[in-house]
């Protein structure tokens, strides 16, 4: 009972061909020209379509429990959501409160996360450090299959750290062969101006971007590759926003030093003009680090393309604007941080990144799935079309187009930050884990049919 694709154009992060694959038992199984078909094979014309290996998406939130309230997708709608989009495995946050055990944490997400219907991983957050952090770090790389975490420097007073706990994990994940990554914005400045905004009687959601300007991120993203060059770690930057810190990775990199960066499709396709929009309607936007004004999105464009940045995420985490957004109503601060994002992250890119010119297929596949399982230690089971890899693999057709609205997406949430965006291209079919899972439109995935990922050190 296998899969078979014909007469694909199989594209893959070096290489692009015209050919067949077959998929058995969950695995790729077989690829070339004029493969045969088993008599109880599915087959599945794939010509004039492109034939990807599903994507990854390693930045997502799903239920989770921040500022008062739960973001609105649970594993399974979130997870079925990226199906539906092309994206067959996540990358969830484990996020401990600040004096909470990270493996009590980690059993709480296993159990919230049991319901996915794609496969998923963690990244751990390390939220504070005490006696037992580093042996809990040490559980979590060589028995958990956890070897990336998490650290925050804006959310002062919450989930963030200061400056000698980040060298403390930074050391710690030097020593387990760890990668951590990093939010990098200057907490305290953010407060700072936060409160000044308020006491001033700046409450509308525009003004939570005026409290996290770039230079903040800039800053922040500079010190931690300090921090990470003198503890000898390497470093990965999540959602990188703007031409600050870029600067800071460009240099860094220039000089040799292991730093990775990520942005996601608001960052690249919106600009600070949609907090201005009527009624609270800008809350939507509101996030962290916030959409940066005009300038920053073409650099951050051709840094994908030079390969200054390695990798696209969504940084999915939504909020309703209904009983949700609301709750900041009357001061921005109190707006949960977030916005949905992983049903359309193929689309924006291949309509924005590849049919614009900015992007070739391949960088495409490696953007929104090979890198990340690289770096991850998810390769090459993940992010590859070989023999032997998960039978994740998204058929693409690039005829097909679309407009994006909150009245037809997967995402459970009365808004998309991209609506009446129109997308070129869409998946015809999707596999995975060895399943179709979506068809022609019709999503058909199955509770609890994902997997836990152990990941590796790579
Ligand atoms: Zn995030």
């Amino acid at each position: 009972m296998g899969i078979l694709i014909k007469n694909g154009t199989l594209v893959t992060a070096l290489d692009t061909w015209t050919g067949d694959l077959r998929c058995v038992a969950g695995s790729i199984q077989a690829l070339g020209t004029d493969l045969e078909a088993a008599a109880d094979d599915t087959v599945i014309d794939a010509s004039g379509q492109y034939v990807f290996p599903g994507g990854l998406d390693p930045h997502v939130h799903m239920e989770l429990p921040f500022m008062g309230t739960i973001s609105a997708d649970d594993f399974e709608t979130g997870t079925a959501a990226g199906v539906a989009g092309g994206t067959t495995s996540i990358i969830d946050f484990v996020i401990p409160g600040r004096g909470d055990s990270l493996l009590d944490a980690l059993a709480a997400w296993h159990a919230k996360a049991d319901k996915s219907v794609a496969d998923y991983a963690f990244h751990m957050a390390v939220t504070w450090w005490g006696d037992e952090t580093a042996e809990w770090m040490r559980r979590c790389v060589q028995e958990e299959g956890i070897p990336s975490f998490k650290t925050f420097m804006a959310y002062r007073g919450a989930i963030g750290v200061d400056d000698p706990e980040l060298i403390e994990i930074m050391r710690c994940a030097r020593e387990l062969d760890g990668l951590v990554t990093v939010h990098a914005e200057h907490g305290d400045m953010v407060v700072d101006l936060q409160n000044k905004l308020m006491a001033e009687g700046h409450s509308a959601p525009k003004y939570h971007a005026r409290s996290r300007p770039a230079p903040l991120e800039g800053e922040a993203t500079a010190r931690a590759i300090m921090l990470a060059r003198m503890t000898r770690e390497p470093l990965y930057v999540v959602h990188v926003t703007c031409v600050q810190a870029l600067n800071a990775i460009a240099e860094a990199r220039g000089r040799g030093q292991a730093v990775y960066g990520e942005t996601c499709p608001q960052y690249l396709l919106l600009d600070d003009s949609v907090y201005d929009q009527p009624d609270f309607a800008g809350a939507a936007y509101v996030m962290s680090p916030p959409i940066r004004p005009k300038g920053h999105q073409e650099p951050l464009w051709a840094a994908l393309r030079s390969g200054l940045l390695q990798v696209v995420a969504t940084d999915h985490c939504p909020f309703n604007q209904a009983g949700q957004k609301e709750m900041g109503k009357d001061d921005f601060r109190l707006i949960p941080n977030g916005a949905a994002g992983i049903q359309h992250r193929l689309a924006l890119l291949y309509t924005y990144g590849v049919l614009e010119g900015r992007l070739d297929l391949n960088q495409f596949v490696d953007l929104t799935s090979t890198r990340a399982a690289k770096l991850f230690g998810l390769y090459p089971r993940k992010g590859s079309l070989t023999v032997g890899a998960d039978a994740d693999i998204v058929v693409w057709d690039p005829a097909a187009s679309g407009t994006i609205s909150a009245s037809t997406h997967h995402h459970r949430c009365d808004r998309n930050i991209f609506e009446g965006f129109a997308t070129k291209g869409a998946p015809s079919t999707v596999v995975a884990g060895g399943r179709i899972q979506f068809q022609d439109g019709d999503l058909r995935v199955e509770r609890g049919a994902g997997r836990y990922l152990k990941r590796t050190t790579t």
